[in-house]
């Protein structure tokens, strides 16, 4: 059965899709009869380059030419059609790079062109792919080419392409196609092919071919090939196709932000037993997310997303739950899942620990997970929920203050209370249980308590044990007013563990009481213990 995109190829500029501007100057030109020597047509896959060089070839050589179209009924554009025309020459330089191949067409320059028609015209797609002594065997031939000579180049990689051969050149950039192009399009060959499917099946096909209409025509292919009496629905598209909703990408995305690691877990287990692919997964996890950074980073999403309106307004909806950071450090850490999924057969565990890792950011202290972090405090802080927490520990402090007395006083005495001096085998308890302790702060704070080092307090306050914040932590923690919160969470639970209430204070790393490298000596401590326990 003949391809449908074989079959729609438009074999006119009056069908071609999406490159209006293009097509307007090729058509005056033909009109004009201005042709130039040196085309250059790039842009994507599937936008459209080759296409139009063959309708412009055959414009260029038609006897007939009507408006700047070619007739595609004169001897010269059927031969064309057919691929006999030996006026026109073709040359896919993906698959035929060498100097040999390229010598062929150079041999053939000097020769003026057959049965009275106008120009030669070589048609080299994917020019960039040329070898080097091929490209330079070319180059000469682009520098004077014959009178008679009309090269289209095309490539979907212009950046690859020495400036020698792009100054020789008109450039035409080729567009990715508009979605709304794309779906009226398709639209077209469904009625005449008599596919019966939903519309909101073709724009997905449409958007997940970003902006290819071979890409398009071709999943529809697909698509057809399973087709029923029933109506093809978006549903079907999916599963045919294997390609993974982005609905289901956006409750991943919600569920991993939000730390809810089962939901997350379930929804990737759910698309397994639908049969998808689990790279593919991966990858389109990884796309979803950049269209979210997009949106919140782009001043014209739409064309760079190409997507439609409706999707649009979904995504940014979306995008507004995630913060940028976040999004990164996400898109960061499943490139490398990626890649470690190329070289390792359990690619699905590797995924979720990617996943489960990615929703308990305190695992994790690179910066971009700090940022993480913060950016989630920074949020819940204008929620409100981080300073209720903080403002609860203040109200415990002065309902118990003002029990009997009242303000500064209160406090110095509840203050002196407590200044009991810590024993060594206190101290010891600590630090054997620091992970413990450590962990009964909030989650953010969680990984730095745990890379913090508890050492006795100073002489002058031997009631407290100070804890060592390096300068990671203290870098995460300025961002915040108070750590009263910590304080508390850590005195509270060492409370647990020794039956005394003693006092926590952070030493932040750019304090004089920092100690670098802490790791305290047992020496130094029973120092320092001795030392403050014979002053009771
Ligand atoms: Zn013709």
């Amino acid at each position: 059965m003949e391809t449908l995109y074989r079959k729609y190829r438009p074999i006119d500029f009056d069908t071609v899709v999406g490159q209006d501007a293009i097509i307007k100057t090729l058509r005056n030109q033909i009109v004009k009869g201005s042709i130039a020597h040196a085309y250059l047509f790039s842009g994507t896959r599937g936008t459209g380059k080759t296409t139009v060089a063959k309708i412009f070839a055959r414009a260029i050589n038609c006897p007939n030419e009507i408006n700047g179209n070619p007739c595609n009924e004169c001897p010269t554009c059927k031969s064309a059609i057919e691929g006999t025309n030996l006026n026109i020459v073709e040359l896919d330089a993906a698959s035929n790079n060498g100097v040999d191949n390229i010598r062929k067409i150079i041999d053939q320059l000097e020769y003026l062109p057959r049965d009275n028609e106008k120009k030669k015209i070589f048609i080299i797609d994917e020019v960039h792919a040329l070898s080097g002594s091929a490209a330079q065997a070319f180059l000469k031939s682009l520098e004077e080419p014959p009178e008679h000579v009309v090269f289209i180049l095309a490539t979907t990689d212009p950046n690859k392409l020495p400036e020698t051969v792009l100054s020789r050149c008109q450039k035409y950039s080729f567009k990715r196609i508009n979605i709304e192009s794309i779906v009226n399009y398709l639209k077209k060959i469904c009625d005449e092919e008599k596919i019966d499917i939903d519309e909101d099946a073709l724009t997905f096909i449409a958007e997940k071919s970003d902006g290819s209409m071979r890409e398009s025509i071709s999943k529809l292919d697909r698509v057809r090939a399973y087709t029923s009496s029933d109506k093809l629905t978006k549903e079907n598209v999916l599963d045919i196709l294997g390609i993974v909703d982005d609905d289901d990408f956006g409750k991943l995305a919600k569920a991993v932000n939000e730390t809810e690691i089962e939901t997350a877990i379930k929804i990737l287990s759910d698309c397994m037993e639908r049969g998808k692919d689990i790279s593919q997964f991966t990858n389109g996890f990884i796309w979803y997310l950049r269209n979210l950074l997009i949106v919140k980073d782009i001043k014209e999403p739409i064309e760079t997303l190409n997507i439609t309106k409706t999707n649009f307004e979904k995504l940014k909806s979306e995008a507004e739950l995630i913060s940028k950071d976040v999004l990164i450090y996400f898109i960061e850490e499943l490139s490398k899942t990626v890649n470690l999924m190329k070289y390792d057969e359990n690619r699905r565990v590797i995924l979720e620990t990617a996943l489960i890792r990615l929703a308990s950011p305190e695992t994790n202290f690179l910066e971009s997970a700090v940022m993480a972090r913060l950016d989630n405090i920074e949020k819940e802080q204008r929620e409100g929920r981080v300073y209720k927490v903080i403002d609860k520990v203040d109200t415990n402090l002065k309902s118990e203050n003002t029990d009997e007395k009242k303000g500064e006083e209160a406090k110095e005495e509840k203050r002196e209370l407590k200044l009991t001096p810590v024993t060594m085998e206190e101290i010891e308890k600590v630090t054997d249980n620091w992970k413990t302790i450590a962990a009964s702060t909030s989650k953010i704070f969680r990984t730095v308590m745990m890379d913090s080092k508890p050492i006795p307090g100073n002489e002058k306050e031997p009631g407290f044990i100070e804890v060592q914040v390096n300068e990671k932590g203290t870098k995460f923690l300025k961002k915040f007013d108070n750590y009263k919160e910590i304080e508390t969470a850590l005195s509270n639970s060492a409370e647990k563990i020794i039956s005394k209430n003693i006092i926590f204070r952070l030493v932040l790393s750019d304090d004089k009481a920092y100690v670098k490298n802490t790791t305290w000596k047992l020496d130094d401590a029973y120092d320092k213990i001795n030392m403050n326990v014979g002053e009771e």
